[in-house]
């Protein structure tokens, strides 16, 4: 019995090969590993604060206060933490929602400066070392409350979310953590997306983006750090 050639089909299936390669779909952006690092952005944190990503490796300058910070009491709080003016609107709109809920929240934290935030990183690094302080805090400059649009909530009359076990398991934090999105909020720090997000979960922590990018975020199912990297890297100041 003659002997078939191979040589033909292996031309075939290296053809096939070096086509299927060449037409792959390209690899999904991946987002890069935790690192620390103190990368200065080029960005417009107050017109483009949306598209800001902060992480444990880039941050802002030493910005002024933006100018048009207003107390959250402007959204029916009792308490006259400072936000960006744009966020007040939703940031009603959720704490009336809830209320309507029969669910009663405040505001733990909201803006914070540079100058601020290095108070509050050295205040956990005192009680919890630099290790895990970095885990839980942001270095100044890295903090998103730094952008005006970024708040942490507890419970009316309750402890500090970060002394619960999970505030999400309360019905005020199961509540926001569930619907914040609708009204323009990110979380952004999930469960379990410590890898991807640089810091531990935090479920009383919501960024603001406005309700367009906040449901496309949540559409994702990604946290906000992976889809900035994957629709807008971030830009490091020559
Ligand atoms: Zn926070």
């Amino acid at each position: 019995m003659r002997r078939p050639t191979l040589v033909p089909w292996l031309v075939l299936l290296a053809t096939l090969a070096s086509w299927s390669l060449a037409h792959a779909p390209p690899e999904r952006t991946e987002v890069p590993p935790c690192a620390y690092g103190d990368v200065v952005l080029d960005v417009d944190h107050l017109q483009g604060h949306a598209l800001v990503l902060l992480d444990t490796t880039y941050r802002l300058p030493d910005t002024p206060d933006p100018s048009d910070l207003v107390r959250v009491r402007e959204a029916g709080f009792a308490s006259d933490h400072l936000v960006r003016a744009v966020v007040i609107d939703d940031l009603r709109a959720l704490r009336e929602d809830a209320e309507a809920a029969g669910l009663a929240l405040e505001v733990q934290s909201a803006y914070r400066s540079f100058a601020y935030q290095r108070q509050v990183f050295a205040g956990w690094v005192e009680r919890l070392g630099e290790a895990q302080a970095r885990r839980v805090s942001a270095r100044p400059g890295h903090s998103e409350h730094q952008l005006g649009t970024a708040i942490d909530l507890r419970t009316a009359g309750g402890p500090a979310p970060w002394d619960l076990a999970d505030w999400a398991r309360t019905p005020e934090g199961a509540w926001v953590v569930q619907h914040a999105h609708r009204y323009g909020f990110v979380l952004s720090y999930p469960a379990g997306e410590e890898a991807r997000t640089c810091y531990d979960y935090e479920p009383w922590h919501f960024r603001w983006v406005g309700r367009e990018l906040a449901a496309a975020v949540h559409d994702a199912g990604v946290p906000l750090r992976v889809w900035l990297w994957q629709h807008h890297p971030p830009q490091a100041l020559p």
